[in-house]
């Protein structure tokens, strides 16, 4: 299947309410180029760099989502174009976002990854961690790097019923932190292999890389 039959397949599966971010990492210009041509307009990378060589190289009204792991010494080349940023994982990246938006006079929106997954390795805040940040209104600290809703990954397993588990819980958290006065949009979960479960448990934004793009060889 081509990039554009894929995107077709997408925009034909989701439901309306559910955004799309293409998960370009690794892959080359002309692919984005291909499916920008097919409208897709959201594109999520993980690494800062490469992210922000594509920007250069491509039209200017593509939102750009950093969804990978952060590190706080490249924010500032992210900070003039990154539309939301995925993957704020500990308190000292998100302050470095907020110190770069008001440098580069802009709120970047962020996303703070919750750790879901059973797996040592995924990063991310603790359901406990998120609720302490609620009541300790740290929010309201980093005003230039603007919380607007929760990201998670599941299990890598094919355990259906464990990665549902997992989104359950995320979106129980969503919904309490919004209870509790958060003003949380965007739950961003789901990815090639888990997101018909995520929106089942109601994700609103998926980040699809493989069912677009095809297999990433690294
Ligand atoms: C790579 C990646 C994806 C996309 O993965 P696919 O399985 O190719 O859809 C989604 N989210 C994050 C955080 C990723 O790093």
């Amino acid at each position: 299947m081509s990039i554009s039959e894929n995107l077709k397949f997408f925009k034909n599966d989701l439901p309306e309410t559910v955004s799309l971010v293409a998960v370009s990492k690794t892959k080359p210009l002309e692919d984005l180029e291909e499916a920008y041509k097919f409208g897709q307009r959201i594109f999520g990378e993980n690494k800062i760099q490469e992210m922000t060589d594509k920007w250069q190289h491509l039209p200017k009204e593509i939102e750009w989502h950093m969804i990978g792991h952060v590190q706080t010494n490249k924010v500032k080349y992210m900070a003039p174009y990154v539309s939301l940023v995925h993957g704020v994982d500990r308190i000292k990246v998100w302050s470095e976002i907020h110190k770069q938006g008001l440098k580069n006079d802009r709120v970047i929106h962020c996303l703070l990854q919750v750790h879901i997954a059973e797996e040592e390795t995924k990063f991310g805040f603790s359901t406990e961690e998120i609720k302490e940040i609620i009541a300790r209104k740290t929010l309201l600290e980093f005003p230039n790097a603007k919380v607007v809703g929760l990201m998670g990954m599941a299990s890598n397993s094919d355990d259906k019923d464990k990665v549902r588990a997992e989104f359950k819980g995320l979106r129980k958290l969503f919904d309490l932190a919004n209870e509790l006065g958060c003003d949380f949009k965007v739950l961003s979960m789901g990815m090639s292999g888990d997101y018909n479960i995520a929106i089942e448990e109601g994700s609103n934004m998926v980040r699809v890389g493989s069912k677009i793009f095809g297999h990433r060889n690294y």
